[in-house]
């Protein structure tokens, strides 16, 4: 047991899932049982995150984001009504590439991300707005947004219903919250229990599922209006990175991948395990 309140449900109630992991036996929440500062968690998200850390070379795969974010933007372009939705806010940024894929649909975007590298390469590279901070101690004043989107960043940062709160501050009714994260609850994710790749704190602190990341968005004023597992192109270097270096620690295996110059092919997958959410500010 653990004296932290569940954030979606708010009773006290967990159980050990897998070591280190714990379960709200209330609402089925599942998270990673530590408590960083701003400083242990902001220091993981340095440059070297992006180029070693979790992503053997993040900027190097662009072309994969790329292909991603179209077709995270092709769903989401199916709620957009041009004349309703035209300033776009992107939490967790990173170098820019999906604000420099959607710029063209909207009347602005914006991005913010804790990585000053990724911030630099989307101001020089894009000459995007973002800025270099935290989403939660950035004063938006009474700036309001009709589309914020956290691609693969709920699940990292230490409070998110802080950020769906702060969200609902700066939104008006019928602007739209979009999220990627991976489902606890998928077939893959209930397989491989304590192995399922999605699993691995301290970046991963939040494991949501369909039903407790609806909860939380409830809870806020949002209606989830689209759910879907969806797909991701991947880099063979950066899937055999994940498996070979951080998982299996046999960093030789990866670098024969390198060296018979395959890792920059890709490759579609869906795993079924990662939720494609849409949710509209009620
Ligand atoms: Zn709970």
């Amino acid at each position: 047991m653990t004296s932290n309140l569940c954030l979606v449900c708010h009773h006290n109630a967990s159980k050990t899932l897998y070591p280190g992991i714990l379960k709200c036996t209330e609402c089925g929440y599942v998270y990673a049982d530590m408590t960083l500062t701003d400083e242990e968690l902001f220091a993981l998200y340095n440059e070297a995150f992006f180029t070693g850390a979790e992503f053997d070379d993040y900027a190097g795969d662009e072309v994969f984001f790329r292909k991603n974010f179209r077709l995270r933007i092709r769903e989401l372009k199916k709620f957009i009504d041009p004349a309703r939705h035209k300033d776009l806010l992107e939490i967790g940024s990173a170098y820019g590439f999906f604000l420099d894929e959607v710029r063209s649909e909207f009347d602005s975007v914006q991005g913010i991300d804790i990585t000053e590298a990724g911030v630099r390469h989307a101001r020089e590279q894009f000459h995007l707005d973002v800025v270099e901070g935290d989403f939660l101690s950035h004063d938006y004043g009474a700036q309001k947004f009709d589309v914020v989107c956290l691609w693969d960043t709920i699940e990292h940062v230490r409070s998110p219903h802080l950020y769906v709160e702060k969200i609902a501050h700066h939104t008006e009714p019928g602007a739209l919250l979009a999220i990627t994260t991976a489902d606890i609850d998928s077939v893959n994710g209930r397989v491989r229990g304590r192995r399922w790749r999605m699993i691995h704190p301290p970046t991963h602190l939040h494991y949501f599922s369909r039903e407790t990341l609806t909860r939380l968005l409830e809870s806020y004023g949002f209606e989830v209006v689209y759910n879907h597992y969806c797909g991701f192109y991947r880099s063979i270097g950066q899937m055999a990175y994940n498996v070979l270096v951080l998982r299996q620690q046999k960093p030789r295996l990866f670098r024969v991948i390198q060296k018979a110059g395959i890792e920059k092919l890709g490759l579609y997958l869906n795993l079924y395990d990662i939720m494609f959410v849409i949710a509209r500010r009620l």
